[in-house]
């Protein structure tokens, strides 16, 4: 049986698949792209039905095409975004395949390239750039047994308040899928319970500019690591509603009991650790922090932007916070979902090869792993802050996309000694 040959072989068409394949046709690199369901299949699929992009469409999206029919400064909803990628995958007509998964792919043995075993057949790639996401796996903290009487759900499977049985919800996890979930399950006439652990919560505006905009101007997106102890600070930001800043406070004074760090569960009952206020303390130091860098910088640069003093007023600490549940009894609070809001996990079971260090995280600087030949792009913080957002990624694709056209030169070049080995 005949081989299919590919010089560079992406798996997955998200968005980082579809920025990947722009960057190696600008390289003139041959390549096909291997998705196993749909092009941003994710966006359709893997979000709930009223999420709209937590950025602006003047922002969240690639440099070379702008969003049709949606104000710049409007949140695109998931499905338009997930169009956005089917018309960029037509307007740079890139070879993507729809409907094959990627089994395993390993190392030839003694020559250059991987063999790649397919749902429809073997490919032989000389490189393989592994665009499968930072979001895959949904992951829930293994606290509460699944023979417990009460629902549970990740986010990722979360679509609609409809969808849950009646009665109340405990949310866990603060990040923008929690605080989004929340406050939806909130304004659908719930009671909801919503366990806050560390967070950073820019406003979504100040001074006339969102906040995408200040963390460009201040070049926060280009930071290129996580600060150390920082890694479980999650960021809550919406675009939901128009997009407003998220403040756990109003959510509060609307009527959701905010609790601290979901730490235990044990006969029915969840047990909150004693942190909600500092946790609230450190997301509003983040806030007021962005308020000074974004005066400081108008400052320096005499920005002519309207003040907003308003911003700077954090009304009272609600009593959930001043005088924090630390218990919940699940049953008697009318309690029948839980909502784990509590983020994802990578996979790359399928990528047999030596770039993964001992905790499974693959091996990379920018994406270019320690095995040659095996790229990754779409990992959290792989260059920058920015580095998993519509925009971050395509700058990354660009990046391993020239790495990959460096090496071809190397691989083409001939010494003259080459060449009389040819001809003779
Ligand atoms: C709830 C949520 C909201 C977000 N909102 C925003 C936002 O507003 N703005 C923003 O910039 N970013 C946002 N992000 C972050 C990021 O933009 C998205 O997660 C985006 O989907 C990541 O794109 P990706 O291409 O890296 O991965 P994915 O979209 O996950 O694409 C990977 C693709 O690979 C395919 N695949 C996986 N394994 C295989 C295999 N073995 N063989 C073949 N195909 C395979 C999958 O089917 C999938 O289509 C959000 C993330 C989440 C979770």
């Amino acid at each position: 049986m005949s081989v299919e040959k590919v010089d560079t072989l992406v798996v997955g068409a998200g968005q980082a698949g579809i920025a990947m394949s722009e960057h190696l046709t600008n390289n003139g690199v041959s390549h096909l792209v291997l998705e196993r369901e749909r092009i941003a299949e994710r966006w359709r699929t893997g979000r709930w039905d009223s999420l709209v992009a937590n950025g602006p469409a003047w922002h969240d999206r690639f440099p070379n095409q702008e969003f049709k029919g949606v104000d710049p400064d409007g949140f695109p909803d998931k499905e338009c975004v997930a169009d956005y990628f089917v018309d960029y995958v037509k307007m740079i007509d890139a070879p993507v395949r729809c409907g094959v998964e990627v089994l395993s792919a390993k190392r030839n043995e003694g020559r250059a390239g991987f063999v790649v075993k397919t749902s429809d057949g073997t490919i032989e790639a000389r490189n393989i750039v592994a665009a499968t996401g930072a979001f895959q796996h949904p992951v829930i903290p293994p606290l509460v047994p699944e023979s417990a009487d009460i629902t549970q759900i990740h986010s990722f499977n979360y679509r609609n308040p409809d969808q849950l049985p009646d009665g109340a919800v405990l949310v866990v996890g603060a990040g923008s899928s929690g605080a989004q979930i929340a406050d939806e399950l909130m304004r659908s006439g719930r009671k909801v319970y919503l366990s806050v652990g560390p967070h950073d919560r820019p406003p979504r505006s100040y001074r006339g500019r969102d906040f995408v905009w200040w963390l460009g101007v201040l070049g926060l997106w280009d930071v290129a690591a996580m600060k150390p102890g920082t890694e479980h600070v999650t960021i809550s930001v919406s675009g939901a509603y128009g997009g407003k800043t998220i403040d756990f406070r109003n959510l509060a004074s609307e009527g959701m009991t905010l609790v601290g760090m979901t730490q235990s569960y044990e006969d029915g009952t969840m047990h909150f650790a004693p942190d909600l206020a500092q946790n609230i303390a450190a997301g509003d130091a983040n806030y007021l922090s962005m308020l000074k860098m974004a005066d400081a910088y108008i400052d320096r640069n005499g920005l002519d932007l309207p003040e907003e003093p308003a911003a700077w007023d954090l009304g009272p600490a609600p009593e959930c916070v001043t005088t924090p549940m630390l218990d919940l009894d699940l049953a008697k609070a009318g309690v029948s979902t839980i909502l784990w809001a509590t983020g994802f996990s990578q996979d790359f079971d399928w990528l047999e090869v030596d770039a993964f260090d001992d905790a499974g995280k693959p091996r990379h600087q920018r994406g270019v792993s320690s095995e040659p030949g095996i790229y990754f792009l779409g990992l959290p913080w792989q260059s920058r802050r920015g580095s998993t957002f519509i925009w971050g990624v395509w700058h990354d694709a660009k990046h391993v996309a020239d790495h990959i056209a460096t090496q071809r030169i190397y691989l083409s070049y001939r010494s003259p000694a080459d060449c009389e080995k040819t001809d003779a």
